[in-house]
């Protein structure tokens, strides 16, 4: 298996300025290419660390990917530490100058000596092209070794490594192609997920990867297929997931980049159906949700924060005595809130969310987490009872997530 090595450059990393998002970042995407990172290092702006850790990290890897320290002025060291470990000179590489020459032509900026400089790279190198930036990336292809450097701005590094440098790294380690599929799932945890599809799982042919990929609610089954041709191996992954959906099929809501709330408002949308929400723990995440999703305006009307009791009481009918016998935590009171926030808005739907967030207002029959939700439509109210953890912030997304799926369960459009 290829080993690689990922070496981050910059004293800001080091002094807690900059958080080192772009070695978490390609280690997602060299993993979904099957390559290995063994270890990362991070190391300022300083020629000695930098030329030893060039030196320790040609001894472990067969691929060393550097971010950082490609900037133009005094302190951005990478470029000609590379032309001295190599032992080579700096050259310009036209194709490269008239590239930089033609961003800075497209924000009507003279070229500067500085800039032009950028331009030099070490003649033993092959430019890699920076679409969104003025330093070049660059591939050494050296002692049976990989290096390669790229700037540490993490939106030029990533069109770098998506458009040119994937592929180019699958093919020079021999990956040939690679096929993804992302398979959704919410409302059921990593391990009985797994029970449920151990035979389909153990059948999976040599050339088939499967992830389980775990969030907040949700587990994401990703497939990584191996192979020769693309096509192929989507019909081979197509053909998988016809078998495995209908052994999981009530918690699969969607593929790839699909989420949840617009998975919810695709089902709102092709029935022509309308919804609201009622809620008190999330404050309204619930709706922000919703309508996070471009078109929402076709299908949420709106949303009744009922945080306190009397706003319960005063806009959506809830009864003082089902307040004072059963809580505001409760099945009567939350299936109230969607009936009624279903009825004043004028929806086919209502979602309503009642529940404890904390970290206060727990008790030993309803502690922290205890949260109750409710589907309303024309035909029936459903409640459910569920626990959540002790985190505010994760109960209240937890909360909204979970009523989304309600929904998906439940809804059905005649
Ligand atoms: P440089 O290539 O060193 O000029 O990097 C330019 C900018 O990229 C820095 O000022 C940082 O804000 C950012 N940057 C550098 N390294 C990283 C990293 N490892 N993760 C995220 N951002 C970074
Ligand atoms: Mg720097």
């Amino acid at each position: 298996m290829t080993k690689a090595e990922i070496i981050t450059i910059g004293d800001e990393i080091l002094y807690g300025q900059t958080l080192d998002t772009n070695s978490h970042w390609i280690s997602g995407v060299l993993d979904e290419i099957n390559i290995r990172v063994y270890q990362k290092t991070t190391i300022g702006d300083d020629a000695d660390q930098i030329l030893g850790a060039f030196r320790e990290a040609e001894d472990r890897a067969d691929l060393i990917i550097i971010t950082g320290g490609l900037g133009p002025t005094k302190d951005d060291l990478t470029k000609p530490l590379l032309a001295k470990y190599f032992n080579v000179r700096l050259r310009m590489n036209e194709e490269a100058l008239s590239e930089i020459a033609s961003i800075f032509k497209s924000i009507g900026r003279e070229l500067t000596e500085i800039n032009r400089k950028q331009a030099e790279i070490p003649e033993n190198c092959e430019k890699i092209t920076n679409r969104l930036g003025t330093a070049p990336g660059m591939w050494f292809d050296v002692r049976g070794k990989v290096f390669i450097s790229m700037p540490g701005v993490p939106f030029e590094m990533k069109a770098m490594m998506e458009e040119i440098l994937i592929p180019k790294i699958a093919e020079r380690f021999g990956k040939g192609v690679i096929y993804h599929k992302m398979i959704k799932t919410i409302g059921i945890g990593e391990s009985n997920l797994a029970e449920l599809i151990v035979s389909w799982e153990n059948d999976l042919p040599e050339n088939i990867k499967l992830a389980y990929l775990p969030s907040l609610g949700q587990v994401k089954l990703r497939l990584t297929a191996f192979g020769n041709n693309t096509g192929d191996l989507e019909k081979q992954t197509d053909h998988l997931i016809d078998d495995l959906v209908p052994l999981i099929d009530r918690y699969v809501y969607g593929y790839d980049d699909e989420e949840i709330e617009g998975v919810v408002g695709k089902m709102l949308t092709k029935s022509g159906s309308t919804i609201s929400t009622a809620e008190s723990c999330t404050g309204g995440f619930l709706a922000s949700m919703i309508t996070s999703v471009p078109g929402s305006s076709k299908y949420f009307k709106g949303s009744v924060i009922s945080y306190s009791n009397e706003i319960k009481t005063a806009q959506l009918d809830v009864s003082e005595e089902d307040l004072n016998i059963h809580g505001a935590v409760s099945e009567p009171v939350v299936k109230k809130m969607a009936e009624s926030v279903r009825v004043k808005m004028g929806t086919d739907v209502g979602l309503a969310v009642s529940g404890i967030a904390g970290p206060d207002g727990g008790t030993p029959e309803k502690p922290v987490g205890t949260v109750w939700l409710a589907y309303a439509d024309s035909k029936k109210t459903i409640a459910r009872k569920v626990n959540f953890t002790k985190n505010r912030e994760l109960n209240i997304q937890f909360s909204a997530l979970t009523a989304l799926n309600l929904f998906r369960l439940n809804f059905s459009s005649n």
